[in-house]
């Protein structure tokens, strides 16, 4: 079995896409993409990520509503969601983050803090998981 995680990111610009799946190869992490909030909710399903990068602004339905559908299945409630946003969208982390997604990074992105957020998440969840099985 292997331990690489697998990344979704539903993201509707390729350029994003291709500079993200770069960093995140670098890094060690095998990415998956989808370019449409409804693409990306059955990517999630079939393929259970281990962490979601989630663009808000998508041609289908929105970050928010894919994150929505993504949280209400049950096998997905736990996977981490990361909202990457635009700067117009300042002031909606609220409302970002009400829908379901764990945490929050503004475009142009950050690679650092992007890699330091995703590190964080998933250690989140990992901690949780040793958590249930041990009862520590
Ligand atoms: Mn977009």
């Amino acid at each position: 079995m292997s331990d690489i995680k697998r990344i979704l990111y539903i993201e509707d610009n390729p350029q994003n896409m291709r500079l993200v799946g770069k960093i995140l190869k670098v890094n060690g992490y095998d990415m998956v993409g989808a370019l449409s909030g409804l693409e990306g909710v059955e990517l999630a399903i079939a393929q259970k990520p281990d962490l979601i990068l989630m663009d808000i602004n998508l041609p289908d339905i929105d970050g928010m509503e894919a994150t929505r559908r993504i949280k209400a299945v049950q096998s997905l409630a736990h996977v981490p969601v990361i909202a990457l946003t635009a700067a117009a969208m300042r002031g909606d982390r609220e409302r970002i983050l009400n829908a379901g997604c764990d945490d929050y990074l503004q475009k142009p992105i950050d690679t650092v803090q992007m890699m330091e957020t995703i590190r964080r998440q998933l250690a989140r969840v990992e901690a949780m998981n040793s958590f249930l099985l041990t009862g520590d």
